[in-house]
């Protein structure tokens, strides 16, 4: 039987994978889950150790999309979407820091959306038309899903952005690809370009038209391949060690992948969740409310979400119980100003460089120990130095972060951008527009 997807606001309700990855948000404005989620099995367990990412990535990718992709299909989407490691780094006796930045754009979400854009050509591969990709960002997202979809035939990609709101790197990332990759700077927030891009999506007819499809994380098959590197994580550890992984969050894809990866048997000591000012969610565990709100901007800009779209499958996972999501992930929040002292501190003590996001990892996972001495912290450090070189800069010196080619070499293309009013109205105009 092909797995089915069901959407966090009607439980009783399924698709297919087609549906669920091409729809990517359903009418009723919940998210896809999967209706299966089995651990995996005892053969799986028996020698995962020797396993490769992109094999574990294939043995977890047969669990989920179970059926609805020909196996040789999707072991091919695997291998040719994993195929940049994620090595753990251990700075200290329990402190690791898993890097998730070599991929082409630097950033972990590379993952994410070199898995979608393969799984997307191989859906779409006798439609007719044109697929439009529909994305906000940011600042990381953006850049992970042009390269990942840039020439791939039958596609075009359009990205919105918060104007000043992204590193120039990052924006050159989104803005100098150029072919089927278009981008557009929101005179807004990055919570802007997120309503504009969910507002096109519930205009059923214009959707259907454009064949609309997002590639924010919202999308489930954006989603299971971040769940690979837990495993992999897990995997370089010393044998007997469970993890107390550490996620630096905003819209909390990554740490929902985290709680994927649990669900299909990855025994997991403890989750995490690190945010900068933008604490809706460790207030939330904190308090057991949840009051999303405006996002304000800081040096950790890829976190800058006041609403974080997957905190409704964090609760669909936790049967919407605030005591269960409680008991298996903690959450704390950080200023620009111990960010800053953190990346300035860690490489005085450690010579490593941790950039925002990972500093503000490394500060929960400080703040975590202390509660749990014995805790082997997995910090995820989301994005490489390079893409936030001013705060690095300011920090640690001139100089102090080589900038690896694939990025450097964006610095002197020209960005191409189209201004766009944070407008509902005048956003759904401009798509008609273009047809
Ligand atoms: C996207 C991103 C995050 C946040 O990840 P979520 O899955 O949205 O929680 C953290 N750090 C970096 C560098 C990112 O690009």
């Amino acid at each position: 039987m092909p797995q089915k997807f069901y959407s966090t606001k009607s439980p009783g309700q399924f698709v297919g994978l087609k549906e669920a990855v091409l729809r990517s948000l359903p009418a009723d404005n919940g998210l896809y889950m999967p209706e299966h989620i089995e651990p995996l099995s005892a053969d799986f367990w028996g020698n995962w150790k020797e396993l490769s990412l992109s094999e574990i990535g294939f043995e977890v990718s047969k669990v989920i999309f179970r059926d609805s992709v020909p196996e040789e299909e999707l072991e091919k989407i695997v291998h040719q979407s994993a195929n940049f490691p994620a090595p753990l780094v251990t700075l200290k006796k329990q402190e690791h820091v898993l890097e998730l930045f070599h991929g082409p754009t630097l950033a972990f979400k590379d993952f994410g959306a070199r898995f979608m854009a393969r799984l997307m050509g191989w859906l779409t591969r006798e439609d007719e038309g044109l697929l439009t990709v529909l994305v906000a960002t940011s600042g990381d997202t953006g850049g992970a899903v042009a390269s990942a979809f840039h020439n791939v035939p039958g596609t075009r990609v359009i990205i919105l952005y918060p104007k000043g709101k992204v590193s120039e790197l990052q924006e050159k990332q989104l803005t100098t690809l150029g072919g089927n990759i278009t981008s557009l700077e929101v005179d807004g927030t990055f919570d802007d370009c997120q309503r504009l891009v969910k507002s096109t999506f519930l205009q059923r007819e214009m959707a259907e038209d454009l064949n609309l499809t997002s590639a924010n994380s919202i999308n489930i098959s954006r989603l299971v391949p971040q769940s690979f590197y837990y495993f992999e994580a897990a995997k370089q550890l010393p044998d007997a060690v469970k993890p107390t992984f550490v996620i630096p969050s905003g819209n909390f894809g990554n740490l929902t992948a985290g709680l994927l990866a649990e669900k299909l048997g990855l025994e997991v000591e403890r989750f995490v969740a690190a945010t900068n000012r933008n604490d809706v969610v460790p207030a939330y565990l904190r308090e057991g409310e949840y009051r999303p709100r405006s996002s304000v901007a800081t040096i950790s800009n890829a976190m800058d979400v006041g609403a974080p779209s997957n905190f409704a499958r964090m609760e669909n996972i936790f049967g919407n119980e605030w005591e269960s999501m409680k008991a298996r992930v903690a959450g704390f929040s950080y200023d620009d100003q111990s960010t800053r002292e953190t990346i300035r501190r860690i490489k005085a003590e450690t010579g490593y460089t941790l950039e925002p996001h990972g500093a503000i990892g490394w500060l929960a996972a400080e703040e975590w120990r202390k509660l749990k001495p014995e805790a082997q912290t997995v910090v995820l450090e989301t994005a490489h130095p390079a893409k936030f070189l001013d705060v690095m800069e300011e920090e640690l010196g001139k100089g102090a972060v080589a900038i690896p080619e694939r990025l450097g070499c964006l610095a002197d293309l020209e960005k191409v951008t189209i201004p766009m009013m944070p407008d509902v109205e005048v956003f759904a105009e401009w798509l008609r527009s273009i047809g």
